[in-house]
């Protein structure tokens, strides 16, 4: 048994107008993500930090943002074509562990249900999603609410 870590980060801006999709889950808000696809930097950051841990290249790289097969993409797709990679190169996910980076919105009425459908996504019990929050402390453009960022960490181990 071996195991492999990998970590990922994304931000994407808040503007009004355009739907919250958070870790798979549609979430009402006056504010979205803006991005090319549903712009959902947990599933992003999820993403690239199980390309980082198979060693399979970077979410931009297999998903192109100026591709127009990606306009409006459910994030929640793209992370089960990644898994299928990492899977198929004989690696199987022990845990992930996110955290949103932002003043709004607030995580907390969220947490268990995006925390059960990432979960689903990767095809692990909840208790192996970690999904924390924290405020920019009014620091920055993530403390003028200007948009939101996610960080990533995944294990994975392989058999081999
Ligand atoms: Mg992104």
């Amino acid at each position: 048994m071996s195991f492999r870590v990998g970590q990922g980060y994304d931000i994407h801006r808040l503007v009004e107008g355009r739907r919250l999709v958070l870790g798979g889950l549609e979430i009402d808000s006056p504010w979205g993500l803006e991005g090319h696809s549903d712009a959902d930097v947990l599933l992003h950051a999820l993403g690239d930090a199980l390309l980082g841990a198979a060693g399979l290249g970077d979410l931009g790289e297999l998903f192109p943002p100026d591709d127009e097969r990606f306009r409006d993409a459910d994030s929640a797709d793209l992370v089960a074509e990644i898994l299928e990679r990492v899977t198929g190169e004989g690696f199987a996910v022990v845990n992930c562990d996110l955290t949103l980076v932002g003043e709004r919105p607030r995580l907390a009425p969220h947490r268990t249900s995006i925390r059960e459908r990432i979960a689903s996504i990767l095809g692990i019990p909840p208790e192996r999603v970690g999904l924390k929050a924290t405020t920019n402390e009014g620091l920055g453009a993530l403390g003028r609410s200007e948009g939101v960022a996610a960080l990533a960490v995944v294990l994975l181990e392989t058999a081999s």
